[in-house]
């Protein structure tokens, strides 16, 4: 009996985060703490100044569920932190509306909530279901997390590591299969919209189409899920381009 803690950034009530906390039943206890409104591209955040209030939430039979007011990093800190009692064995978080591929990971709650997993030291894994359509079909991504989420029970992760997995808008038996990966470059097309409030003031919407990205980088995860295949990238949360260290040091920053 492993006991599962499920987040999401869509909000508590989102249908992709229903699909994943009802599959993880099948391990065993789940508990589920989401953002109470949409925190998507909250990225990770902390809030430390201001109170967070926690709402018990009735999502579904056998599942305990609370909503906070906070970003989805927090659900998870206030859940490790103290508020769920029962040791946890793996976070989960998702299933996204809608891919978070390349640098969406710099941007996403759902990847945050796993890393704010990571960070406390348990297994934790980001799910994305490449369609933002209000009703997409979850099931075969909730398959897919079932499978990769068994997995992960059995091996674990090692220190500071988690994966993000994007599932490709297919019904499962039309999905081609699993590819591990690298992250991608995503190309923005986003548009600063200037317009004026009533009293003639400007304000400002970051607006444009939906990204796009390089699909013909072979292996990395924007490839895999635009050819039918769910995408799945380890993810270190070691930042460092260790590659520019020596370059770095050749460079003349004595003081
Ligand atoms: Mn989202």
């Amino acid at each position: 009996m492993a006991h599962v803690l499920v987040s999401n950034d869509d909000g508590i009530f989102a249908p992709g985060l229903l699909a994943l906390a009802t599959t993880m039943r099948e391990f065993g206890r789940v508990t589920v703490i989401g953002p109470e409104e949409n925190q998507s591209a909250n990225g990770h955040r902390k809030t430390l100044t201001k109170p967070l209030r926690v709402t018990p939430v009735k999502l579904a039979e056998g599942i305990d569920a609370y909503s906070t007011d906070g970003a989805p990093a927090d659900c998870i800190a206030v859940a490790l932190l103290g508020l769920i009692s029962t040791p946890v064995d793996l976070v989960v978080s998702g299933i996204n509306r809608g891919a978070n591929l390349g640098q969406d990971l710099t941007y996403s709650g759902t990847v945050a909530a796993a890393f704010e997993g990571t960070i406390h030291r348990k297994p934790s894994i980001a799910f994305s279901l490449d369609n933002r359509a209000h009703d997409a079909d979850y099931t075969a991504a909730a398959a897919v997390a079932r499978r990769i989420a068994s997995e992960v029970l059995q091996r674990s992760l090692p220190p500071m590591t988690l994966l993000s997995v994007n599932v490709p808008r297919l019904a499962l038996e039309q999905i081609k299969g699993v590819q591990i990966t690298r992250q991608g470059t995503r190309v923005y097309h986003d548009e600063l919209v200037a317009r004026l409030d009533p009293e003639g003031r400007p304000y400002y919407w970051i607006g444009g189409e939906a990204p796009t990205g390089d699909i013909n980088l072979e292996g990395s995860d924007i490839w895999a899920v635009h050819n039918g295949f769910v995408s799945v990238t380890p993810i270190i949360l070691d930042m460092t381009a260790h590659s520019l260290i020596p370059q770095l040091q050749a460079w003349e920053m004595a003081l």
